[in-house]
């Protein structure tokens, strides 16, 4: 690894403190442009689609309970191993009945998993973000809360029955017709995503990209001295 130093000061740059003249000459700059902070909680941020937020139990219209059928794929599919399904066998039909679903919440690596690989869509990752506890206990989420989780989505501003997808869940170049219901949607094309961040994009300059990129930023001593 090459290591880089910052070139030496010359005698006036080192006497009327060159470094402090340009951090007070940013903070003058910075002082009339627009500032790009926001007021939380007073002013909420955007949630961008795919945004993995608070997981829900989709709750079934008809059935009015949880669309889960226990077939376990979440759990298997999970990396942090923080779901779990407990379920019974319904004797008349064979079917599974779920009896209780949990996920610990700080367990989880929100990746998302769990969402792509139901087949039923019963599981889902919510736009709400805020739901910081100090208590482990109720971040470990078991079937009636995940339900309660949904029933507190659909009431939010930022549930849209129709356009509710997530498309950063779609596994790249998986064919679309072997996808769940909800993940061929697309986003609407007049759904409109607030600029966030306005500030200046951080990059090499195409002249000093030429010039040998980050490295002619800061030359090593030797390097400046051959020059
Ligand atoms: S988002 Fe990932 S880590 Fe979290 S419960 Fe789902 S599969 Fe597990
Ligand atoms: S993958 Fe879906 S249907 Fe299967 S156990 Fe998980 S939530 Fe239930």
């Amino acid at each position: 690894m090459k290591i880089q130093y910052k070139p030496k000061r010359d005698l006036l740059e080192t006497i009327i403190h060159l470094e402090i003249l340009q951090g007070l000459a940013l903070t003058l700059k910075k002082l009339f442009s627009k500032p790009i902070t926001r007021e939380y909680p007073g002013e909420m941020p955007p949630v961008y689609p795919g945004f993995r937020g608070q997981h829900a139990l989709v709750r079934d219209p008809v059935s009015g309970t949880s669309k889960c059928i226990a077939c376990l794929r979440c759990s298997q599919a999970c990396p942090a191993r923080c779901i779990r399904v407990k379920y019974h066998i319904d004797e008349s039909n064979g079917s599974r009945i779920v009896d209780n679903y949990e996920i610990e919440a700080l367990r989880c690596v929100y990746c998302g998993y769990c969402v792509e690989v139901c087949p039923v869509n019963a599981v889902t990752m919510t736009d709400i973000f805020e739901y910081s506890s100090t208590d482990r206990q109720s971040l470990h989420f078991d079937k009636e809360r995940l339900l309660e989780n949904w029933d507190h989505f659909t009431k939010s501003d930022s549930y849209e029955r129709q356009s509710y997808v997530n498309p950063l869940w779609r596994p790249r170049g998986f064919p679309k017709s072997r996808l769940t219901a909800s993940s061929r949607e697309s986003v609407p094309k007049n759904r409109k995503i607030e600029k966030q961040f306005t500030g200046t994009k951080l990059g090499i300059k195409k002249n000093n990209k030429e010039a040998g990129g980050y490295n002619n930023l800061y030359p090593t001593h030797g390097e400046k001295n051959a020059h």
